[in-house]
């Protein structure tokens, strides 16, 4: 039988990006002896290479900023489909988080009068986006490490050892949640660099494993966004919503093609960069979606009038949501009017003086240099859409980040609900923050709750075992299918049909496809033994990305609307009744999916009071409008 390294624990968070960090200062600070866990090096997560901000209605940059305009941004963006809860939650505690931060060592850009400083970002109504230059992911990540540092460093002093209530697992991948009896007891896994197998035996876990980006092709996502956590939780017995609503960033870098897929930032756009086609013409003008027509601009001048003056300025439509930019760009490119390598062209260099560029986006000034030759204080980028960001995710409680299989939380990208059918920039690292630390408070008071009661280590062994055989299958099978090849082809898959515009046809051929993809993951072989094997963990990875892909294909199939970041050609317009519903993706057997109808918890009334009664009209059916605009229509 394989050895297994045995730990035991309170709390366990899978994930060291922003959410499982905020999270395991949370569970620890309520007494936990916690455990977190990161399949790569401690500090990197797509969490660091967050560059815009963090949204948080702190109004420092304009006074009228509060909670309940970014609550309606967020719930704007999202096109109603959000949960109503989570994001009153997140648009309520999102300053107290940033100020903690602050408060925990983060050094912000300021404001001239001192305080934090804010930038404006698509679909903010004010300037909202707390950053660091374009390198707040960063500073978050760095303030969130030394917070747990210090907490270390409290148990040494306390304890005589720094691990003693908080320790870290860096190039830990945990492959299984050990499940008994409808519980979670734990989790498996293998540590990267020597291929042992590792078992946490905790009776709360907290997911917090990030995104899915890599099962496209294009993407802004690093190795490690597989979709594990989705996956884990699937498998555990959870249900995962809002599945079809995958964010394609509107500008990635498109050329050289060994950095296509690598992120732009959205600042650039904030800052005042235009997007032009071939042609030279400003074309986001042509693609304001009436819902939105109201709040921006329709000349360049009015546009342009805004960054100095936006109270007596609509916004430039470059700051539309990023799904409107996004099918903006596909159109142009797919009418001819594209860049020499298939893109459009993002210039800031004609919009603000070199060293202003230099100052303010110095990462992508960098960027461009290094990676593609471009001078962008002197020329226009090429940018087009790449895979960035999944809204669907667990569902989750939003209180307490509970999903429905006890002792299982989850928080961060990973869990769904919080953004609709779209999420607003900067929303997600503060999203981190507030249920983050809502997970690690909701998995410290569950394990409280079980009052030292475990489940005995005999009932979690053979769950283990049947794990580790899982692992070890691929390097048995000595000439099976190269796991790079059948990555590729999911790449292409998901790329060509459950890409940025969907078609019911094309999405039931990638479903078969995908079956064939699955059958082909059975007979997986990675060469070579389990010391640092790549071929092995993508080996293990890939019926993550299967499922993940699966979900994510069916609910696109089932789903006959287009919103936010689901586009069916075969079904143009948005529908109020589909607005109702959220859809929920459970695992049914090996490989099979089923999906289920949930309906959207209701907006209170005197949140739906925020919105304009005609705005309410365009996304909700007559039976839902409050009287007045029921009465408008
Ligand atoms: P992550 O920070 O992604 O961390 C996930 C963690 O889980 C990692 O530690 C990973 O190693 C670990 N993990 C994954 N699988 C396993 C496993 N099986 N076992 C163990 N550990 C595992 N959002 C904003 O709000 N503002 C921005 O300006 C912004 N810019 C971005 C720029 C880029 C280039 C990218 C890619 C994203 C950006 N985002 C931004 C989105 C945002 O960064 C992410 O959504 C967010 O950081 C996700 O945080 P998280 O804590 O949920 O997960």
């Amino acid at each position: 039988a394989p050895d297994f390294t045995r730990h035991t624990y309170d709390v366990v968070v899978i994930g060291a990006g922003g959410a499982g960090l905020r999270a395991a200062i949370a569970a620890r600070e309520q007494g936990m002896r916690t455990a977190v866990i990161s399949k790569s090096l401690f500090g990197k997560a797509h969490t660091v290479m967050a560059e815009g901000g963090a949204a948080a209605a702190l109004g420092n940059a304009n006074p009228a900023d509060e909670w309940r305009v970014h609550f309606r941004d967020t719930v704007r963006g999202g096109k109603f489909l959000n949960d109503p809860r989570m994001a009153e939650l997140h648009a309520r505690e999102a300053p107290e988080r940033i100020l903690e931060l602050e408060y925990w060592g983060a050094l912000f850009d300021r404001t001239p009068d001192g305080r934090i400083s804010q930038r404006n970002f698509g679909g903010h109504e004010y300037p909202r986006l707390a950053h660091v230059g374009d390198r707040t992911g960063l500073e978050m990540i760095r303030t969130l490490q030394q917070r747990i540092v210090a907490l270390q460093q409290a148990d040494a002093a306390e304890l005589g050892d720094p691990d003693a209530r908080l320790r870290v697992f860096p190039e830990t991948a945990i492959t299984e949640l050990l499940v008994h009896e409808g519980r979670v007891t734990g989790a498996f896994g293998y540590r990267r660099e020597d291929g042992g197998f590792v078992v946490f035996e905790a009776p709360a876990v907290v997911l917090a494993t990030g995104g899915i980006g890599k099962m496209f092709r294009t993407t802004s996502n690093s190795w490690e966004y597989t979709g594990d956590g989705h996956a884990l939780a699937l498998r555990a017995g959870a249900s995962l919503i809002n599945m079809e609503f995958v964010q394609f960033h509107p500008t990635g870098m498109v050329w050289p093609p060994s950095v296509r897929g690598i992120l732009v930032t959205e600042s650039v756009r904030g800052d005042g960069g235009v997007l032009r086609n071939a042609d030279g013409k400003r074309f986001m003008f042509d693609y304001v979606p009436d819902v939105f027509r109201a709040q921006y601009a329709e000349t360049e001048a009015e546009a342009d009038g805004w960054y100095d003056d936006p109270a007596h300025h609509r916004r430039p439509p470059e700051l539309l949501p990023r799904d409107e930019v996004a099918r903006a760009i596909n159109s142009e490119v797919k009418a001819g009017r594209g860049s020499p390598h298939g893109g459009v062209f993002l210039d800031v260099s004609t919009r603000l003086p070199a060293e202003e560029i230099r100052r303010r986006l110095p990462s992508m000034h960098h960027q461009f240099k290094e990676l593609a030759d471009v001078d962008i204080t002197a020329e226009a980028m090429e940018v087009g859409p790449t895979c960035h960001y999944v809204m669907g995710g667990v569902r989750v409680d939003a209180e307490t980040a509970a999903t429905d299989v006890p002792g299982l939380f989850a928080a961060g990208e990973v869990a769904g609900g919080m953004h609709g059918s779209n999420r607003l920039g900067g929303n997600s690292l503060s999203d981190l923050l507030v249920f983050g630390r809502r997970a690690g408070l909701g998995a410290a008071e569950y394990t409280a709750g079980t009052n030292g009661h475990r489940i005995p280590y005999e009932a979690v062994e053979p769950k283990a075992s049947e794990a580790a055989e899982h692992a070890l299958a691929s390097l048995k099978q000595g000439t099976g299918e190269n796991p790079y090849t059948l990555h590729s082809d999911l790449q292409d898959t998901m790329n060509d049909l459950v890409g940025i515009i969907r078609r019911g046809p094309e999405l039931t051929e990638a479903l078969e496809r995908l079956s064939r993809l699955e059958e082909r993951s059975t007979g997986l072989s990675a060469p070579g033994d389990r010391v640092y094997n790549p071929g092995w963990h993508l080996a293990m990875s890939l019926p993550n990305m299967l499922v993940v892909s699966r979900a994510i294909a069916a609910a696109a199939l089932e789903r006959e609307e287009s919103r936010g970041g689901h586009t069916r050609d075969d079904f143009p317009e948005m529908s109020a009744r589909w607005r109702r519903l959220n859809l929920e993706v459970r695992v049914d057997g090996p490989g099979g999916v089923t999906v289920g109808r949930r309906p959207v918890p209701e907006i209170p009334p005197e949140l739906l009071a925020l919105f304009d009664p005609d705005e309410l009209a365009k996304y909700l059916t007559k039976e839902e409008l409050p009287e007045t605009a029921a009465d408008a229509d």
